[in-house]
């Protein structure tokens, strides 16, 4: 066996709709994707890099030094091109501000979506194109491993479709498919998204390593 083949890697994640996204994707990587549940009382780390890839190397470096395991760490968020790339790096907690401390994901969800809305109200249909970005970085204890990237394009609807996925996914249409990613299953998604695609780059590196 291959230094790679069926390799343990903690998915740096306590985001519950990554986790499962990146499961799902990775299932026929030479891989084993464990979750942070081992890990409840590590904190997270400060991401303060001002690029999406810079905070997906800060996750995956601080939760590998911490685990002692590979590690796989997703940043991702959504650009809006009428709010000039807003809430890109800010994606998670873009109107967190909004929320009642200690408000749970899901609250911080809708609050998010719900200020996007508002401020896209005035903004006619041709220009409420955005797309989602989605960085990885496995790493080690000492280094980065391996980093992928991908994209996909959208625009954002005046109102909330769908129950699947999580963030944004509601208020983001997939034109060729008439669909909202919240209307999708998670195969999917998982097909046309920007974490698909750069987990399907991921495995694609990760089978050439074993
Ligand atoms: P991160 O955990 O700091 O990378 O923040 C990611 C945030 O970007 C999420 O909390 C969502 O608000 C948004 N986001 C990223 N990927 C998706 C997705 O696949 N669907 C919807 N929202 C997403």
């Amino acid at each position: 066996m291959s230094a790679t083949a069926h390799r343990r890697v903690v998915a740096a994640t306590r985001n519950g709709g990554k986790l499962r996204e990146i499961k799902l994707a990775l299932a026929a990587a030479p891989v084993e994707v464990l979750s942070l549940d081992a890990w409840p009382d590590l904190r997270e780390p400060v991401e303060d890099a001002l690029t999406f890839a810079g905070n997906a190397a800060i996750k995956a470096r601080y939760y590998a030094a911490a685990t002692g395991q590979w590690c796989l760490a997703d940043d991702s968020g959504l650009l809006v091109d009428a709010l000039g790339g807003r809430p890109g790096v800010h994606s998670a907690r873009y109107a967190a501000g909004d929320c009642p401390s200690g408000a749970g994901r899901e609250a911080i969800d809708r609050a998010n979506n719900a200020r996007l809305l508002a401020e896209l109200e005035s903004v006619g249909d041709d220009r409420r194109t955005a797309r989602f970005v989605c960085c990885l970085a496995l790493a080690d204890a000492d280094r980065i491993i391996l980093t992928a990237q991908g994209s996909v394009e959208g625009v954002i609807i005046a109102r909330a479709r769908g129950e699947n996925g999580f963030g944004y996914d509601p208020i983001f249409l997939v034109p060729e498919l008439g669909r909202t990613v919240a209307e999708l299953d998670g195969q999917t998604k998982n097909q046309i998204s920007h974490r698909g695609k750069a987990l399907k780059q991921l495995a694609q590196m990760l089978d050439q390593m074993t």
